[in-house]
């Protein structure tokens, strides 16, 4: 399979038709190779316009919502990030290849160390990974100037705002378990702006400031 032509074929017809233009994270989607974070017998799937199962009844997001929320971050090459949902180890990837330090946490040992062997095969040398609960935030580490979370939460965890920096930037998926609202949090002057990008729909955030248990 010529997965470099397919992966072209994904930010031609999926990303840049849909309106995402920052240059780097279109350079990153070009870059990184999608079908190393896709189980063998799925990887046919990988550059498709679909979330795939990547185990533990998870799944990696379509490319499309993956840029989507990197671009709502709007990262620089200075930035610390926290994510909360490593699941495949994708979305690490393009945090790394546009911040300074990744810190990422996921609560299903397989995955965590799945994607941690995803990834250092790959080289990066700028990310920190941990399997916890990740409504808790990685406090060790804290403040973050930009903190993603990729599974839907009906409320916003309390630690991951107090984690967040003064000008800093909260990118998640909120409401209930079958639809949700992609949204921006801003932090200004110790006050939250709200902005909703679009609806979505994410597997569950489980955890003490989340979804208490996995309602699927
Ligand atoms: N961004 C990922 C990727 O590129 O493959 C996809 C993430 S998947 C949609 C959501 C992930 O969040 C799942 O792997 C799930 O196990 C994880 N998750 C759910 N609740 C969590 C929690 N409290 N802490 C850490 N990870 C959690």
């Amino acid at each position: 399979m010529d997965y470099a032509l397919l992966r072209k074929k994904m930010v031609l017809e999926q990303l840049i038709p849909r309106g995402i233009k920052d240059p780097r994270t279109l350079n990153a989607f070009y870059k990184i190779e999608r079908h190393k974070f896709i189980p063998s017998d799925l990887r046919n799937s990988a550059y498709a316009d679909f979330p795939v199962p990547i185990g533990e009844g998870q799944t990696i997001s379509q490319p499309y919502i993956v840029a989507l929320m990197t671009e709502c971050l709007e990262l620089t090459e200075k930035d610390k990030v926290l994510e909360i949902g490593t699941g495949s180890g994708y979305q690490t990837a393009v945090l790394a290849e546009l911040a300074k330090e990744v810190y990422s946490i996921e609560r299903f040992e397989g995955l965590g160390r799945g994607a941690e062997a995803a990834l250092n095969a790959l080289g990066y040398q700028n990310i920190k990974m941990k399997v916890a609960d990740g409504t808790l935030g990685w406090e060790e580490f804290a403040p973050f100037d930009k903190i993603i979370v990729t599974a839907a939460s009906p409320k916003v965890p309390l630690p991951l705002t107090e984690q967040l920096k003064e000008s800093g930037r909260l990118v998640l998926p909120l409401g209930e378990t079958f639809s949700q609202v992609l949204t921006v949090i801003e932090k200004k002057e110790g006050r939250f702006a709200f902005r909703e990008v679009c609806g979505c729909v994410f597997v569950p955030l489980i955890g003490k400031h989340g979804l208490s248990r996995d309602t699927l």
